[in-house]
């Protein structure tokens, strides 16, 4: 677990060039503001699957997420980037129809952890995550023949 301090030191260099590659695609995760960007008027976030990025409006609620430290703020800003992120996979998948449905994609982005918290119980139980470490080693081992 990380330190509020160390916490904190992460998330602002993350926050000058963050890059996620989904499903092959390299996004930017970018932050900013309804005067900068017109699309944050009415919307936390958006997704442009033609640009690859992913901008968070930075503004939430008149709460700069940049400057303040405050524990609910930095869920919706985390919801919110989930939220974006399950609209990338769906128009990378050419499944534009669903990433454009909104409740399907707010349900996959609160359910999240959920299902990660699920499968890897599961992975775990069935000794599959000790698996794949040996066989990414084994590869390791492999490549360097
Ligand atoms: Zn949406």
């Amino acid at each position: 677990m990380l330190s509020s301090g160390k916490k904190k030191e992460l998330i602002t260099v993350n926050f000058n060039n963050l890059r996620l590659k989904i499903l092959g695609e390299e996004y930017s995760i970018t932050f900013s503001t309804p005067e900068q960007d017109i699309k944050l008027i009415e919307n936390a976030g958006y997704c442009d699957s033609l640009d690859k990025k992913i901008v968070i409006n930075k503004n939430m609620g008149n709460y700069n997420i940049l400057t303040h430290d405050e524990s609910s703020k930095e869920q919706l800003v985390w919801d919110t980037i989930k939220h974006e992120i399950f609209h990338a996979f769906f128009f990378e998948s050419g499944l534009c129809g669903y990433g454009n449905d909104e409740q399907l994609i707010n349900w996959l982005a609160f359910q999240f952890e959920k299902f990660n918290n699920c499968l890897g119980e599961l992975s775990i139980v069935l000794g599959l995550a000790c698996e794949k470490e040996v066989n990414n080693q084994e590869t390791q081992e492999d490549n360097k023949d």
